[in-house]
């Protein structure tokens, strides 16, 4: 009866419980134990709630849910140099193995053994307690709050996104998809430099929303085809010759071919979002234009720490994509609201101490 680490659990599609677990252990000297705070929950926490997998990722056994986390350090291993009991922390919550090839050669992200929090076998981080090692916290600066170190997982997707995206000064950006990550994507983006920043989506609301936030134009897609689109796009935005960057954070379909229309020649795009598996996608228009497609996925060596700094500076901020926070007993209710699309980033709080 001493265990005391109440869990967030998904027992299978649909059906999840609260579990007192065992706090976990140290697994190195190099470990520390952290209290998760707030975590915030993502597009993929709601799908494997509702389907149970994510691609060949399946849940298989009861697994813990949430990954976006930040939280306090309850102890330390031994060989631990740079925190101590009572720092405050964002949390990245992938560790990959440190040694095969993708490891060594600095793309830790793209590692086969990576054990990231809340994707299966892994439990993640709605619980009590959370073990990580200490180069995997990240300290927050005192002028920065526990909520906005949750929200440091998806700004270091975004860091990620952009970097691949390799934006410079005065560059023109498009950016399909308003959510929090297409959010993130615009605040980097013109804290990167970006002369333009343009936000896309459907929805009339959240363009206003990335406009008050980050963005510098807006473009609302209709129904039309994708070349109809992009040259309204290009006319509407006066993107010139076309934009030189363009992130997809949407995964539709008809976003993904209108940018690689709209992009000029020698333009760089980026998949950021995930969607259907395949595609119709303008090849022949990629192949003419000469364009750098790159794919992202989560976030490598230095991400974490240049969002904490990104938002430490304020040359992005985050508090205002914070809509909704919940106790730890109503985390399912926040599992609602974000699968019917309330709200921008909900946080769910770590469970209240026992005494
Ligand atoms: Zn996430
Ligand atoms: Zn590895």
């Amino acid at each position: 009866m001493a265990q005391k680490n109440p869990s967030f659990v998904l027992k299978s599609p649909g059906n999840v419980v609260f579990e007192d677990r065992p706090i976990p252990e140290l697994k190195s000297e190099y470990d520390v134990l952290v209290k998760p705070k707030w975590t915030g929950i993502c597009g993929s926490d709601v799908h494997y709630w509702v389907e149970g997998r994510i691609g060949h990722f399946v849940v298989e056994a009861p697994m813990v849910l949430g990954h976006e986390s930040a939280g306090i350090v309850t102890s330390v291993g031994k060989n631990v140099k740079t925190l101590k009991v009572g720092d405050r922390v964002a949390m990245e919550p992938g560790v990959p193995c440190r040694r095969c090839v993708r490891c060594k050669e600095g793309k830790y992200n793209l590692c086969p053994d990576m054990a990231f929090a809340a994707t299966p076998p892994y439990d993640g981080t709605l619980a009590g307690y959370y073990s990580l090692p200490e180069d995997y916290c990240y300290k927050l600066p005192e002028n920065m709050s526990l909520e906005e170190g949750a929200l440091i997982e998806p700004t270091a997707v975004a860091v990620h996104i952009s970097k691949q995206a390799s934006i410079r000064p005065g560059d023109s950006v498009v950016v399909f998809g308003a959510g929090p990550v297409g959010l993130l994507c615009c605040a980097v983006a013109k804290a990167y430099g970006a002369m333009k920043v343009v936000t896309v989506d459907i929805n009339e609301e959240r363009l206003q929303f990335a406009m008050k936030y980050a963005a510098t134009h807006s473009f609302r897609s209709q129904r039309e085809s994708a070349e109809e689109s992009a040259k309204r796009l290009i006319r509407e935005c006066e993107l010139g010759a076309g934009a030189d960057v363009i992130i997809d954070a949407s995964g539709a379909e008809v976003c993904i071919q209108t940018a690689i229309h709209a992009l000029r020649t020698g333009g760089t795009y980026v998949q950021g979002g995930m969607g259907k598996p395949d595609i119709t996608f303008p090849i022949m228009s990629m192949c003419a234009k000469e364009l750098n497609v790159k794919g992202s996925f989560r976030y490598g060596p230095g991400d974490y720490q240049t969002a904490v700094d990104l938002v430490a500076t304020g040359r992005i901020s985050v508090k205002e994509l914070i809509t909704g926070k919940v106790k730890f007993e109503d985390a399912e209710s926040a599992f609602k609201d974000v699968k019917g699309g309330k709200g921008i980033k909900i946080l769910i709080e770590g469970p209240a101490d026992s005494k």
